[in-house]
């Protein structure tokens, strides 16, 4: 099976509830690397960019709201079927239909306030790592 990177990001709610650490538990537990990782503060472009393709939804500006609201911690994440094994891991949108164990079971209180963000493709991983890393800042593992 292919190594893979995807992007994840613990968001506002995750930080403020003293998340972190359980949720790359998670990660490393199911065998994903992080390659590279830094705290930010969203913008409100930041945010408005990077969920761009919801801003004809309702709940859009309810979204950047939220997104800004608090600092995030970004990483990017490397292993085999890295996209599904994250998206696995993260369980569904909304917390009340997400398979149980999953991060969002375990730690979301809604499904806008839902702990973690992951790429839902390879195509969008590439995406969404290139806003917010350069090349040089990945640290895959040596082999
Ligand atoms: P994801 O890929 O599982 O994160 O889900 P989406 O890409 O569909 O939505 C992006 C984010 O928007 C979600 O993670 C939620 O934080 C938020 N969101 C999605 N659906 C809703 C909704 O119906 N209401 C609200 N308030 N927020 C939502």
């Amino acid at each position: 099976m292919a190594i893979e990177r995807t992007f994840s990001i613990v968001k506002p709610d995750g930080v403020r509830k003293n998340l972190i650490g359980a949720v790359y538990q998670r990660f490393e537990q199911a065998g994903l690397r992080v390659i590279s990782a830094r705290m930010l503060q969203l913008s409100q472009a930041h945010a408005e960019g990077f969920y761009g393709v919801h801003r004809e939804r309702p709940f859009f500006k309810d979204l950047v709201k939220y997104m800004t609201s608090g600092p995030v911690m970004i990483q990017v994440l490397e292993g085999e079927n890295a996209v599904a094994k994250n998206r696995e891991l993260m369980g569904a949108t909304d917390p009340k239909k997400a398979a149980a164990g999953t991060i969002r079971a375990d730690f979301a209180s809604s499904i806008e306030e839902n702990v973690v963000h992951g790429s839902d493709s390879a195509e969008n991983a590439a995406i969404e790592i290139a806003f917010f890393f350069a090349g040089s800042d990945l640290y895959p593992r040596a082999s």
